[in-house]
């Protein structure tokens, strides 16, 4: 196992592109512990594949240095790094039975045929392929073959690391749960670092302790699902995590208050005063679940429109306007009705504010 870096890595796949601004990862600067399970998680074309073999070793970065336990393997060739990969489809030998496929990984680092015949049916068991352990890949289905790629991945126990690349996409999703919880045990056992890769936020929450968000080729926080869920510090995080996502409205500061068009939000002094500081583009953010939704005036309420509620059963999520601007709101039970007019009161101690895209203070 290893504490895996990345100092300064950008990477463009152009040789020729002069700005940062047009590199598929720009100046990623970020540290894997040893034994931490992460999620690497990003919108389509964010760039996490591009980084997932930086560190593998598939790809050389344009510029930055990779560093294995302290020591520089930017130009090692994958196959020295000794780190196991999953890919989003199955990677196998067809002709080969299952467990030839599992002990392949072991075979070809001259491990002792015992262990191989241990760790092998150590893999299948977890993996529930015991039953199919003689067949040949060729007739097996599509979530057995990607099982065997899962178990390929799995089956040494000395790897620095092991990366996921999206590796649940073609599971049926029945399967997929158990899988993740699955993977997610593995981890605990083997305190292997892991990195898996996603675009789900529910999948990276069921497996990571860290989560690493990107967006457009910069990472743009690194925590723990509750610290991205309540201290979102980059708007996209905000609207990525959680569900509906948080809302933004353009704003303006007066004193400790925010003023959206007509309507004035009070803020906590401290946000405030950051406010005052910040730089760019203004905008108030608060999730949908802290909003306070009333079908009559209140003090601190803003006056809005109505236009939607939408039953989740647990929950109501109550579509509104204010002044041309939309605000969702997560609420236990509904008063309003569309097409009224309510009152939604914005708690100071849940209320953001981001200028240019990025929280304040
Ligand atoms: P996805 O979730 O769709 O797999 P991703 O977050 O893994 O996306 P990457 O595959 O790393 O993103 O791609 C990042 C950017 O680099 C994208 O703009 C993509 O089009 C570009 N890119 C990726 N691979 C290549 C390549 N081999 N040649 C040229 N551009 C590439």
């Amino acid at each position: 196992m290893a504490r895996i870096d990345l100092e300064e890595v950008a990477h463009s796949y152009a040789p020729r592109t002069q700005s940062l601004q047009d590199y598929a990862l720009k100046r990623i600067h970020i540290t894997w512990e040893d034994g931490g399970a992460y999620a690497l998680l990003g919108p389509s074309g964010c760039g996490k594949t591009t980084m997932l073999n930086i560190i593998s070793g598939l790809l050389v970065p344009s510029q930055g240095k990779v560093l294995y336990d302290g020591r520089d393997v930017t130009a090692m060739a994958p196959e020295r790094r000794n780190i196991a990969q999953v890919f989003q489809f199955p990677v196998l030998y067809d002709t080969m039975t299952v467990a030839e496929n599992l002990a392949f990984p072991l075979r070809n680092r001259g491990v002792a045929p015992d262990r191989i015949r241990h760790r092998v049916k150590e893999v299948a068991d977890m993996l529930d392929l015991t039953g199919v352990i003689n067949k040949k890949a060729a007739g097996l289905s599509a979530d057995a073959k990607q099982k065997i790629s899962l178990g390929r991945g799995l089956v040494r126990d000395d790897v620095a690391a092991i990366l996921f690349d999206e590796p649940l996409t073609v599971i049926d999703p029945h399967l997929k749960w158990q899988l993740r919880r699955k993977l997610k045990e593995i981890h605990e056992r083997s305190r292997t670092t892991m990195v898996y890769v996603t675009h789900d936020q529910v999948e990276a929450m069921t497996f990571a302790d860290t989560i690493v968000v990107m967006y457009e080729g910069e990472v743009v926080q690194v925590g723990t699902p509750e610290a991205l869920y309540e201290q979102p510090r980059h708007k996209f995080v905000g609207y990525f995590i959680g569900s509906p996502g948080m809302n933004f409205l353009a704003c303006r500061l007066e004193g400790d208050t925010a003023h959206v068009n007509g309507a004035v939000i009070p803020l906590d002094s401290e946000t405030a005063e950051a406010g005052r500081r910040a730089r760019g583009k203004l905008e108030l953010g608060i999730r949908p679940m802290h909003l306070e939704v009333h079908s009559r005036q209140v003090s601190g309420g803003v006056p809005v429109a109505v236009r939607l509620i939408e039953d989740q059963g647990d929950a109501k999520i109550v579509t509104t306007a204010l002044d041309g601007q939309t605000v969702v709101a997560r609420i236990p039970e509904t008063h309003p009705v569309p097409g009224e007019k309510a009152w939604l009161r914005f708690p100071p101690q849940w209320t953001r504010l981001f200028a240019d895209e990025r929280l304040v203070g």
